[in-house]
């Protein structure tokens, strides 16, 4: 049988830098991966004869502490600040922030509550910043030290000054429609200013919750690369640091060795039949996927089997892919470059989640869009290019369920709303594809399809994320471990979750 010290399930972006950082320490590591190539909701798959898309076009805040720990920019990654992000009304008007700093086609007054709106958002955002790059402490367990990080994130806030602090506390937790209310008047740039909270949450401008923080958890480092760049960077200094990656391997359990007394991951068994041994096994795959199909909850405390199974995992989010003849002309905007938001108002914003709380997706969905093939040239042939779109809210669970007809209904839906910025859009698509979370889940092997793997909500965020026994990336069964976006801090491509992992593996 063939033994490893590390067994690393799923080559996403987290499996690939957990893995290359324990090889770095010197482990034999081996990632197995179930798709033709890795990548995760990263890489980029054929939809149209010659066109290809990720799920997950760019990176925005992809942590510059793993691009250091793991060398990335000598395997060509550069990190570049912010891509521009634009609002597109529909009325031919653009509010659009360049850099993550400068505002502008905002009125007067909007430009002049921006600087003071802004800079105090990134003070909390800065002081905030390291905690993502920690391991929670265990509730009422483990030693003091542990404690640590919470008191570092602590005195940070308190360093903001008196002021600040108590501003921090007051809008933590608040609606974003409240916080964006109180500076701005003009509805389109307040949809924008509140999207980064919303886009991948069941989250609307009028929840209460986490909005604010995932925003904030958002602007800790902003950092553009474009995702296919990311992949091959991350592709090299895995197997520059020695790290064996196995494609079309899905994994069909992992293995577990002992008695009920003492139960530890021996390693895993592949759909093949194959099986692997290995000192420990560290899942990228969602908490569900793991636990529940991969491990088995016979192996699990009934209490621990309960929250795994609670864990909110449907996803709200369709994929919208098109093959274009050239680039796109956007009303306003110079360039189709950056990130564009079809998403009017924050009631727009509103009255698309509602429709999703009741199994249905909107007659005016929101969404952001990006042309990729702008920073990556290969994604379509010379001179064509890819649209590449995040639809909300599109429920896993819809009501009248997710066949051809609901998917060219929504596709159809979303092109509506992007034509009133884009005016020949339609004339220049080639083809198209809509995923729905159901064809993310299949196609992506995450359970509900969701972006974040499991919702990021304050009941599922920090010292619960995913759950609180498993939440220092190890888990109730010993030699078990997860890396992936369902662990602290949460998703998008920042590769924060698969390094702290590495970081406990190896304390
Ligand atoms: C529609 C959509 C759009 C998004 N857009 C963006 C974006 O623009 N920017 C951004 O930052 N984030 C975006 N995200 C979020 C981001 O893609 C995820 O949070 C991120 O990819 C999670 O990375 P990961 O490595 O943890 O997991 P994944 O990328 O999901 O990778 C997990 C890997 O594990 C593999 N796997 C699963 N089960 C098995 C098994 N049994 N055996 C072997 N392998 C297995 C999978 O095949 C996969 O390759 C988007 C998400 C969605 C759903």
């Amino acid at each position: 049988m063939r033994d490893f010290d590390t067994i690393i399930i799923g080559a996403g972006h987290n499996g690939l830098v957990c893995a290359t950082q324990l090889a770095k320490a010197g482990q034999r590591v081996l990632v197995l991966e179930a798709q033709s190539e890795a990548g995760g909701l990263a890489r980029a798959r054929e939809f149209y004869p010659g066109f290809k898309a990720p799920v997950a076009p760019a990176a925005h805040h992809f942590s510059p502490t793993v691009a250091r720990a793991l060398g990335l920019e000598q395997h060509g990654l550069t990190l570049a600040p912010a891509a521009p992000f634009s609002a597109l009304a529909g009325d031919g008007t653009a509010p659009r922030i360049v850099r993550g700093e400068s505002l502008s086609g905002a009125s007067a007054a909007d430009s002049a509550a921006w600087p003071e709106f802004r800079a105090q958002l990134q003070r909390f955002a800065d002081a905030l910043e390291p905690s993502w790059h920690k391991t929670m402490p265990r509730i009422a367990k483990g030693p003091v030290k542990s404690l640590l990080p919470l008191g570092q994130v602590g005195l940070r806030l308190r360093r903001l000054g008196k002021e600040d602090m108590r501003e921090f506390l007051r809008v933590f937790s608040l609606p974003m429609r409240d916080l964006v209310d109180e500076h701005f008047e003009d509805e389109a740039l307040k949809a924008l200013l509140a999207w980064d909270g919303l886009i991948g949450s069941r989250m609307a401008p009028r929840s209460p919750n986490n909005a604010v923080l995932m925003m904030l958890y958002r602007m800790a480092s902003q950092s553009f690369c474009a995702g296919a760049s990311l992949m091959t960077a991350l592709g090299q200094a895995a197997s520059a640091a020695g790290v064996t990656l196995e494609t079309n391997a899905p994994v069909a359990s992992i293995l577990v060795a002992g008695d009920s007394d003492g139960q530890r991951a021996a390693g895993v068994r592949l759909a093949s039949g194959e099986e692997i041994s290995a000192a420990r096994v560290v899942s990228s795959a969602d908490p569900q996927t793991t636990f529940v199909k991969l491990l088995g909850v016979q192996h699990l405390e009934i209490g621990f089997s309960n929250r795994i199974g609670r864990l909110r995992c449907n996803g709200l989010v369709a994929k919208l892919n098109i093959a274009l003849d050239g680039a796109p002309n956007f009303d306003g905007l110079e360039s189709a470059s950056g990130r564009l938001l079809f998403a009017p108002s924050l009631d727009a914003i509103e009255f698309a989640f509602d429709a999703s709380k009741y199994g249905e997706y909107s007659e005016h969905p929101v969404l952001e869009a990006s042309v990729p093939s702008l920073e990556t040239p290969d994604l379509a042939p010379a001179g064509k290019h890819v649209l590449s779109a995040h639809v909300m809210f599109a429920p896993h669970a819809l009501r009248a369920g997710w066949d051809e007809a609901a998917k060219a209904d929504l596709a159809e839906r979303a092109l509506a709303v992007m034509e009133r910025s884009a005016p020949g859009l339609r004339e220049q698509m080639l083809g198209h594809e809509l995923l729905s979370p159901v064809d993310l889940e299949q196609h992506y092997g995450v359970t509900g399809g969701h972006w974040h793997h499991t919702e990021f909500a304050l009941d599922q965020a920090l010292m619960m994320r995913p759950t609180y026994e498993a939440a220092q990336y190890e888990s109730p069964v010993a030699g078990l471990w997860l890396c992936g976006a369902g662990c602290h801090p949460a998703g998008d491509l920042t590769g924060m979750a698969g390094y702290n992992a590495a970081q406990e593996v190896l304390a």
